[in-house]
Order: structure tokens, then sequence, then C-alpha cells
């Protein structure tokens, strides 16, 4: 059964087909991929809500977190939360856990080096299971 969310989310993509076109794509560790210049970022909500970041180069092999910056602005309700990142092993990982709730946006900002042209990302924060794809809904792979 379609939530509410889902159904105002296909909404969405069928007012604004630029989107639909921009097909998801899951990374490893069913994450959601952004992909940058010649490298991939795999955007993940750890179980503490903290957000991590894996790379993976253009073959899609893991690469360890180097240069690249990373910023997110959690856009919940309210409270409206910019998220720095720091290097946790390979990853790149928020120095605080998301604001608590669900559905709002998260506007992540990449770049591969501090020089870089920054590219920038929305995700909707949904953290349950899809369901019809193994993946957190944010990652969700599923056609619609
Ligand atoms: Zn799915």
């Amino acid at each position: 059964m379609k939530t509410l969310l889902q159904v105002l989310t296909v909404l969405a993509l069928a007012v604004a087909p630029a989107l639909a076109d921009a097909k998801v794509k899951a990374g490893p560790r069913k994450g959601r991929i952004f992909e940058l210049e010649g490298q991939n970022a795999e955007f993940f909500v750890e179980k503490d809500r903290t957000i991590s970041i894996a790379f993976y180069d253009a073959a899609g092999k893991k690469q360890p977190a180097a240069a690249q910056v990373v910023t997110a602005t959690a856009e919940a309700p309210g409270a409206k939360t910019k998220l720095e990142f720091e290097k946790k092993g390979d990853l790149l990982v928020s120095k605080a856990p998301l604001p608590a709730g669900e559905g709002y946006q998260i506007v992540v900002q990449a770049k591969t080096t501090t020089d870089a042209k920054p590219k920038n990302f929305r995700i909707k924060l949904l953290t349950h299971t899809c369901g019809g794809c193994p993946n957190p809904e944010y990652a969700c792979t599923c056609d619609e």
C-alpha cells in the first residue's frame, strides 16, 4: 500500500520530468550514490543518525576519503541544521547526527577537492526500508 508520502513523491516526479530522468543509484552499503567528477560518493544514514559518505572510483572500487569536502544542510522543520564532516577511517562522517524527524530535505554539497566546483544533491530523508527493494527509502531504486 502506498503511503501518502510515496504518492506525493510520484506526483512531484510527474510534474518534474527532469527529476525523473535522474535514476537513483544505490551503492554496496545500500546508500544513495551521488555522481561526482570521476568518482561516486555514497550517502548513508547510520543507526546513530550520522551521515557517512563512502567514495568509489569510476570502476566502482572503494577508495578511502581523501581531499573530498562534504557539507550537508538538514532542512528539518524549525531546526535547519548545517552538518560538517570529518574523516573516520575510509569514510567522511558528519560531526553531528541528523535532527529528529523524517521526510525533510537534506541538501548535500560535495566537491572532490577544495578547489573543485561543488555539486549539490537533494535527498529526502526517509529511513525505513523500501520493501520493493532492500534499500532504505532514500536510496530506493524501484521504478515507479
Ligand atoms: Zn525500492
